[in-house]
C-alpha cells in the first residue's frame, strides 16, 4: 500500500494515477469521496453549514468508487458523479462536509475496507491517508509546493475545464480549502512522521512521477 498525502495544486492525483498505472497497482482518489458525498448532500436539501444536519445524512449515500488508475469512477447511490464533484459548489462545501466527524468516520471505513480487498496493492491519494487512513501503509509520500506554483497548476487545470481562470481568485480559494483541511480537529491534513517529504516547486510531473516510483522500487 502507498499513501501519498499533500494539499491541493501539488499534482497528487496525476502523479498517484500515473504511478499506479505504470506498476499495474489499483488506485484510490479519497477526495473525489468527499467531493461525493457532498455533492449528494448539496442535491438532497442537506444544509451543508449545519454539521448536526451533514452529521445525520453521513450515513445516507451509498458511496462507490472504481480503482483502474486508467479509468477511475465515482457514484453516489448508483449515480455518476465524476461532472458534478468538479463544480465550484463543491469545491467550496466539502471541507465543512469532510470536517464532520461521521463523515471522517464513514469515509475512512471504506477507504481502508477498499486499500484491504485490492488485489496487488494500491496507490492511495489525499490528506490523511499515512496518518490516520493506512498508518501501516509500505509508502508514504507527501507532497508539498509553493503556494504560487500550486495556485498557477490549479489555475491551469480550470482553464483547460472551463475556458477561463482568475489566478488571484484561485490563489485564495485554494489557501483557504488547505487551511481549512489542516485546522479541523479530526484528522487534519498532515505529513505522517515517516513519510518522505518531495518539494514539487520545482519539479515535472514526469519527474515527480519517476522519483515515487524510484521510492516505491527501492
Ligand atoms: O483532493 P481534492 O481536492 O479532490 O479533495 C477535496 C477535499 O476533500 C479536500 O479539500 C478535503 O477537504 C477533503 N479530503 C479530506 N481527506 C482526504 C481527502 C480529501 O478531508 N483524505
Amino acid at each position: 500500500m502507498v499513501a501519498i498525502d499533500g494539499p491541493s495544486g501539488t499534482g497528487k492525483s496525476s502523479t498517484s494515477k500515473a504511478v499506479a498505472a505504470k506498476l499495474g497497482l489499483s488506485y484510490l482518489d479519497t477526495g473525489a469521496q468527499y467531493r461525493a458525498i457532498t455533492w449528494w448532500m448539496l442535491t438532497h436539501g442537506v444544509d451543508v453549514d449545519d454539521a448536526a444536519a451533514v452529521a445525520e445524512a453521513a450515513g445516507r449515500p451509498v458511496i462507490e468508487s472504481g480503482t483502474d488508475p486508467s479509468a477511475p469512477t465515482i457514484t453516489a447511490d448508483g449515480e455518476d458523479a465524476s461532472g458534478p464533484i468538479r463544480t465550484p459548489e463543491v469545491t467550496a462545501a466539502v471541507s465543512a462536509v469532510s470536517a464532520v466527524p461521521e463523515v471522517r468516520a464513514r469515509i475512512t471505513a471504506l477507504q481502508r475496507h477498499i486499500a484491504e480487498t485490492a488485489e496487488g496493492g494500491i496507490v492511495v491519494e489525499g490528506r490523511d491517508i499515512g496518518t490516520t487512513v493506512l498508518p501501516g501503509a509500505d509508502l508514504k509520500v507527501f507532497l508539498t509546493a509553493s503556494p504560487e506554483a500550486r495556485a498557477a497548476r490549479r489555475g491551469g487545470e480550470l482553464k483547460a475545464q472551463t475556458g477561463q481562470a482568475d489566478l488571484a481568485a484561485t490563489r485564495q480559494a485554494l489557501l483557504k480549502r488547505d487551511q481549512a483541511d489542516s485546522n479541523r480537529k479530526t484528522s487534519p491534513l498532515a505529513k505522517a512522521d515517516d513519510a518522505v517529504e518531495v518539494d514539487t516547486t520545482e519539479l515535472t510531473l514526469e519527474q515527480v512521477i519517476e522519483c515515487v516510483v524510484t521510492l516505491i522500487e527501492e
